[in-house]
């Protein structure tokens, strides 16, 4: 065995012993809980504050930066060409217009945290030991308490990106035996 294949390994069994230790912990609960909550509330402004619009708001357009008078022309333009030309009335339009689109997404948002809360929740139980039952007893302490998973590790240099992955099988966190075997 190569010193990069014992560095992987080390490596493999490192993220299984993290990743147990952060369920256990609730840890990785808590951070789930915090991201669904934060795409509902992204979902809310989407669907409560961007998707109105502003039809009240009847101040000046701007064009390209710089506001607009009632005879002004705005051109937009698409790779260098000319595809639209707007007048001050058709950009005050655009400027009060609402956003159907944005409606869609924060109702999508909103409902993706709604459904895969109680997954997350269930399947982040910190009473929920890592990984699946693996028979047989430990070559360690001779208790039959070995649990494993399937574990990836990637590491990117410069354009290259290289990806391991392995079975990783821990004991207790008290006998400390790992081992990876290939998938
Ligand atoms: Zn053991």
């Amino acid at each position: 065995m190569s010193t990069q294949t014992t560095g992987i390994t080390d490596k493999l069994i490192q993220r299984a012993v993290k990743e147990r230790e952060a369920r256990r912990s609730g840890r990785s609960r808590a951070v789930a809980v915090m991201v669904l909550s934060a795409l509902f509330a992204l979902g809310l402004v989407l669907a409560l504050a961007v998707y109105p619009g502003h039809p009240d708001d009847t101040s000046a357009p701007r064009c390209d930066g710089t506001t607009m008078s009632p005879s002004d022309i705005c051109d937009a333009y698409v790779n260098g060409a000319l595809t639209h030309s707007y007048s001050y009335q058709e950009m005050l339009h655009r400027q009060q217009a609402a956003h159907p689109g944005a409606l869609v997404a924060g109702i999508i948002a909103m409902a993706i945290a709604v459904l895969l809360l109680v997954p997350l929740l269930r399947a982040l139980d910190p009473a929920k030991p890592w990984g699946t039952a693996r028979p047989g007893h430990c070559p360690r302490c001779r208790q039959p308490n070995l649990r494993e998973k399937p574990m990836t590790h990637s590491e990117t240099r410069g354009r290259v990106q290289r990806n391991w992955s392995g079975i990783v099988t821990l004991c207790t966190p008290g006998c400390d035996f790992a081992t990876v075997r290939p998938r």
